[in-house]
Formats: C-alpha cells, sequence, structure tokens
C-alpha cells in the first residue's frame, strides 16, 4: 500500500469552494493519506491572509485594544466555510477559548497557529479524517530550531495509529511548552517532517501554480514549468526569493530520499514540478539553467584598508563583527585591498551604529562604505558544471538591458551565479536574464 504525505497551501483552503477541490483530489488518491493543511490563504488578489488577520488581532489584545471586531471577522471566515461545506462543527466553543487567551495572556506565535489548527480540524471534519494537533507531536529545542530527530520518532508513533489524518501545518511545542510556529510559509517544512515520519512514498505540496516556475510569475509572463529538478537547485531557489516553497521544507525529506511534487489544486491534471535527488546529465536536456530567482532589500558593508591581503584574520575578524551583533550575511566578496559583505538591510539597520563603531575600533579600516538598495540575483541550473560561458551570458544580458552589476558571486556549490544589483533595476534584470536562458 502506498503512503501519500499531501500539503494543502492557503490558497488552495481559501474557502468552501477550494475545500471541495481539495476533498475531490484526496479522495482520488489510494493508500496511506497523511494531509497537512494551512490556514485559508487570499480568496482574491486583494483578500487578506487568516494568518495576517491573526497577527493584526494579537497586536490589538496585546495593546490592550479592543480586538473583538478583528476576531469577529476571523471567526467569519471559518464559519462561512463551514456553512457552504455544511459540516456541524462548533466554532463558537473554539472562538471563546481564544478569546480567553486574548484576554489573560495573549501569545503571538499561539494566535498565529490558530489559522492552521481550526482550517485542518475543519478538513478532518469534512473528510472523515482523524486530526492531529502538532503541539503534542512536534517539537523545538532550547535555540528555537525544530528538534528533528524527537519529532521525528513522536509523529511516526502517531501516524502509526492512523491510516488516514490531517495534521495542521506551520506549528509545534517551543522548549518553554508554549506553541512555536516556524517562520512565514512553515506548513511546507510540517508537511516535509509528516512525509518523512510517515515513510511516504511521495511528498504532494499542493499550490496554486502548475509547479516551480523558471521564474516569479509576477515579474515575468508566463514563465516555463519546471519539470524536474535537483534538491540542491530547489534549495537555492526558495533561498533566494521562489517562495513557491519554504526553503528548510528540502532537508526533512532529502535525507528520507523521498520525491516532492509540487502540484495545482486548481488545475490538478497537470504534472507539476517532480523535486529529485539527482537529476541524469542535465545538460543534456539544452538547458543549462533551471531557474532564476531574487530578492530586494540588501545592503552592502565595505571596508577599504592597503595591504588587507597580507592581514591574517581581517576577513574573521570583520565577520565575527557582524555575528556578534546578531546580523547573518549572504555573502563576502573580496577583492586585494577591499572586503564586503552583504547584509539583509532591515537587520543591518537596526544594529548599524553598534557595527560601524567595531569596524572603526576594531579593524582600522582606510574607508568604509555602506550601500543600501541592493537586489541579488540568483541564475541557477545543474547543468552550469558541466557548460562553460554561463557567466559571460548573464554579464551580457545584464549590460545590454543598461543593469549596473554591483556585486557578482559564483556560489561555491557550483550550481549558482548571483549578482547584486540597484533595486529599481530589478524587473528589467530579471527579465533579462528570463529571455536570455529560456526565450
Ligand atoms: P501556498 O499558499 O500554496 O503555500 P504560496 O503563495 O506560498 O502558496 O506559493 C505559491 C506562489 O509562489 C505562487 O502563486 C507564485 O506567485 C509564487 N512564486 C514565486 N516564485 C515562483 C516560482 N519560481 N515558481 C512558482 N511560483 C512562484
Ligand atoms: N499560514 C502561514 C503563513 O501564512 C503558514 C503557511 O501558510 O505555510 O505564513
Ligand atoms: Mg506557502
Amino acid at each position: 500500500m502506498k503512503t501519500i504525505a499531501m500539503k494543502f497551501g492557503g490558497s488552495s483552503l481559501a474557502d468552501a469552494s477550494q475545500f471541495k477541490k481539495v476533498a475531490s483530489i484526496i479522495k482520488s488518491h489510494e493508500g496511506k493519506l497523511y494531509v497537512v493543511a494551512s490556514a485559508p490563504g487570499k480568496r482574491c488578489k486583494d483578500d487578506t491572509k487568516v494568518t495576517d488577520m491573526l497577527y493584526a488581532c494579537y497586536d490589538s489584545a496585546s495593546q490592550k485594544a479592543d480586538f473583538s471586531s478583528s476576531l469577529d471577522a476571523i471567526k467569519a471566515r471559518f464559519s462561512e466555510i463551514i456553512v457552504n461545506l455544511g459540516i456541524t462543527f462548533d466554532l463558537d466553543s473554539e472562538f471563546s477559548v481564544i478569546a480567553k487567551h486574548l484576554s489573560d495572556t495573549p501569545q503571538r506565535d499561539y494566535m498565529a497557529s490558530r489559522g492552521e489548527y481550526l482550517n485542518s480540524k475543519i478538513l478532518a471534519t469534512y473528510l472523515g479524517y482523524d486530526f492531529i494537533d502538532p503541539a503534542n507531536y512536534v517539537f523545538f529545542g532550547q535555540d528555537g530550531v525544530l528538534n528533528a530527530e524527537r519529532t521525528n520518532t513522536e509523529l511516526a508513533r502517531a501516524l502509526s495509529k492512523t491510516d488516514h489524518a490531517v495534521v495542521a501545518g506551520f506549528y509545534g511545542t517551543g522548549a518553554d511548552g508554549k506553541v512555536k510556529t516556524f517562520s512565514r510559509g512553515g506548513s511546507d517544512v510540517t508537511g516535509a517532517i509528516v512525509a518523512r515520519a510517515a515513510k511516504a512514498d511521495v511528498y504532494e505540496n499542493w499550490t496554486d501554480v502548475s509547479g516551480m516556475l523558471s521564474a516569479d510569475p509576477r515579474i515575468v509572463k508566463d514563465p516555463d514549468a519546471i519539470e524536474e529538478i535537483s534538491y540542491k537547485e530547489l534549495r537555492e531557489l526558495s533561498y533566494m526569493g521562489a517562495s513557491v516553497m519554504h526553503e528548510d521544507a528540502v532537508f526533512p525529506v532529502r535525507s528520507a530520499g523521498i520525491p516532492i511534487n509540487i502540484r495545482n489544486t486548481n488545475r490538478p491534471q497537470d504534472k507539476g514540478t517532480w523535486i529529485v535527488a539527482h537529476r541524469e546529465n542535465p545538460a543534456q536536456s539544452g538547458k543549462i539553467v533551471t531557474g532564476i530567482a531574487g530578492k530586494k532589500g540588501f545592503s552592502s558593508l565595505r571596508v577599504e584598508k592597503a595591504m588587507l591581503n597580507n592581514e591574517v584574520g581581517f576577513a574573521a575578524k570583520l565577520l565575527n563583527i557582524i555575528a556578534s551583533a546578531g546580523v547573518s550575511f549572504e555573502h563576502v566578496p573580496s577583492a586585494i585591498d577591499s572586503m564586503s559583505v552583504i547584509v539583509d538591510s532591515a537587520a543591518f539597520r537596526a544594529n548599524r551604529s553598534r557595527i560601524l563603531e567595531s569596524v572603526q575600533d576594531i579593524l582600522h579600516p582606510d574607508a568604509t562604505i555602506v550601500d543600501t538598495g541592493i537586489a541579488l540575483i540568483a541564475v541557477v541550473g545543474m547543468g552550469m558544471v558541466y557548460k562553460k560561458g554561463v557567466a559571460a551570458k548573464v554579464f551580457s544580458a545584464l549590460a545590454k538591458a543598461e543593469v549596473n552589476i554591483r556585486m557578482i558571486d559564483q556560489g561555491s556549490s557550483e550550481i549558482n551565479i548571483i549578482v547584486g544589483i540597484d533595486e529599481p533595476d530589478y524587473e528589467k534584470a530579471v527579465n533579462a536574464l528570463y529571455d536570455a536562458f529560456f526565450r
């Protein structure tokens, strides 16, 4: 008998009509089925995700403001789903528990988790499946990171008792015993954890696009769908902003060798994207580049000092200054007499004076230059390892589009080239690169 883990994202469960599509997809499968559900997402472009409504409601409660109308609006989202599905579900008692929590000791992660909790319970009721609350089976350590082994053991035990269950996505229990969520989009991670614990044959990740696309569809018109991609490529692309799947969702399934299939709830007939451990000689398919992704919001801190190349430990000291401020770095391009660190602008801004003072005191530079407004774009593909001239093609495409390159980093993984450009050039640059490699 096959075992399938299926995760449905927010847009796939945004309202009752989407629930019906989800149910018919699930019912078309056979075997042991473990479903992970997100909170209701947007029903249309200008709609609000329930998770965002929950955060806003928590903000009111924590400021001791009246949260009743904002809680009512959340309840109305679920009520509409229940009524249109024609099921019996006691929303009143669920919401009185939430209201009491908000009045007593509001907790941000607990509040955010209620979207997944309620939606999954409703889906379980609709399907006639068991409901599994991850607060009892998904555990984080003291460091705030998932305790993968404990989680796997406990979850495997719970799943072994049932062949059909819905597990709520996005949260578990922290080291302090309170509810703790993953970062945004984290139901993808829950899906991967469930797939591993169930020893699933496949992890199906159902969303609102027909798989991983070779570029962000909000920037490039009708980008090609990617039929097959390696875990490594997917992780590079999702980390760099191809937001279809959470970047941390790769690890649990990769170690277990479980393939991921990204599918479209609105077009279940499409094959979607297969994410696999290895791709057979990718250069042969003629596609050297698998995808392009990027993000805005980076800054560069450049430290210049004559004869820097002779100063032992300079790089370590600079990175240590950044790390001590609690800021993580993205890239470290360096030259003979200068070294730059690319960091997230918001994190840097919050620690700017502390970092700059330390640079002055510890490194005694000739000059320190901060550049903000940088966007990073990654061109990713396994085929690059075998093929020359990819970098040249990237640079000529950007030059032709009159995009100024501020930073270049050929990733040490050999499967990506990353360029830093000015934020206003971002959309133009992504399109120029897409045209060069895909059209
Ligand atoms: P879900 O609610 O199902 O988790 P998400 O909104 O998290 O869905 O992810 C799907 C969205 O990711 C798509 O609607 C699309 O706009 C966006 N996206 C960005 N980059 C890509 C890409 N390279 N391929 C596919 N989708 C992408
Ligand atoms: N509902 C959460 C979010 O909006 C988690 C998820 O959808 O994966 O980020
Ligand atoms: Mg998502």
